[in-house]
């Protein structure tokens, strides 16, 4: 018979169970993307990333937390691709104009601009490196790491991105936060070589979550028939995190789930960290190339600091604005 605190532990954490499904990659995911990333730049631009690499690492999440905060901030995580018909989805224009002037704004906003937003700060990347604006590259190319991480999370592009309209709900956090932390380190080879030319951005990052949604298919179905053959009493277990008992998915099933993925968990991940250095290069190489080196001693304003506190202690204390995914 559980005690009155355990009981107590138990409907608090019922909702906040299966963590992850509101951050993408976790944490953990995330940053490991970004850190990596920096190791596959050409040393004329390593000489610049590397002293900032704190900075870059810090930075892969903020998208995510500043989705606490600003409603519009959600929509540019993912794409239900499913709500614009069958794969490869013909009707649906690559193009942000063309997007628009066929569905509105409202439309796409609802569904989610994930591919087109990745365009979007593409440019704004190649911007500020031509400007030669040090901060401006190190916080665009930090958070152009994280939507291009998230293009590579097959849930990010369908609309049962949790599995809430088949009864899986959890799957968001058990395939990306999950398995990476449980496997990450021990199992997977992250060194992807180095950064490659991007020739058309535009179709590199629609190819992305193209492969996404096609793979988003397997990661529920796979998971439909775990379900159906794996011992319901096994599934979940409470584990102590940062002196919070959790529940989770437990070591068993979350291993046996990996098993029927194979490689594609760590597959999506490469793939994230290659993307993630060729944007950076690519939008350095369309900039012309400019020194890096003597911005390697920048210093951050002391405002942007103050800023980056505020932010983390709201994605701490409060909840998401829209939708969690
Ligand atoms: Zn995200």
């Amino acid at each position: 018979m559980y005690s009155l605190w355990m009981r107590a532990a138990l409907l608090t954490l019922a909702c906040c169970c299966i963590s992850g499904s509101a951050r993408s990659w976790g944490f953990f995911g995330h940053e490991r993307i970004n850190r990596i990333a920096v190791f596959s730049l050409p040393p004329e631009m390593l000489v610049f990333f590397k002293p900032h690499l704190a900075y870059i690492v810090r930075h892969s999440t903020t998208p995510d937390k500043r989705r606490y905060m600003v409603a519009d901030e959600g929509t540019r995580h993912y794409i239900d691709i499913d709500h614009y018909g069958a794969p490869p989805f013909p009707a649906l224009p690559r193009s942000w104009r063309e997007a628009v002037a066929r569905y509105g704004e409202d439309t796409l906003s609802r569904h989610g601009i994930l591919p087109w937003h990745l365009e979007r700060m593409q440019y704004r990347l190649t911007e500020a490196f031509r400007k030669g604006n040090g901060l401006q590259v190190l916080r665009i190319a930090a958070e152009l790491g994280h939507y291009i991480a998230d293009a590579y999370v097959p849930l990010h592009t369908n609309s049962n991105h949790n599995g809430q309209l088949s009864g899986q709900h959890g799957i968001h956090g058990l395939w990306e936060s999950r398995i990476p932390e449980l496997f990450a380190d021990s199992r997977f080879d992250f060194w992807t070589g180095r950064a490659a030319y991007i020739p058309d951005c535009n179709s590199f990052f629609w190819t992305a979550v193209l492969e996404s949604a096609s793979a988003s298919w397997q990661v529920l179905e796979k998971e439909r028939m775990l379900a159906k053959n794996y011992p319901a009493s096994g599934k979940y277990s409470w584990e102590l995190r940062n002196g919070k008992l959790v529940r989770q998915y437990s070591t068993g099933y979350t291993t046996a789930y990996q098993d029927l993925l194979g490689d594609m968990v760590e597959s999506r991940m490469r793939g994230a960290i290659a993307a993630v250095a060729a944007s950076w290069y690519t939008a350095w190489a369309d900039a012309g190339q400019p020194p890096l080196a003597h911005l390697a001693a920048l210093t951050f304003p002391e405002l942007e600091a103050k800023e980056d506190q505020r932010l983390d202690s709201i994605a701490t204390a409060g909840s998401i604005i829209g939708r969690g995914h």
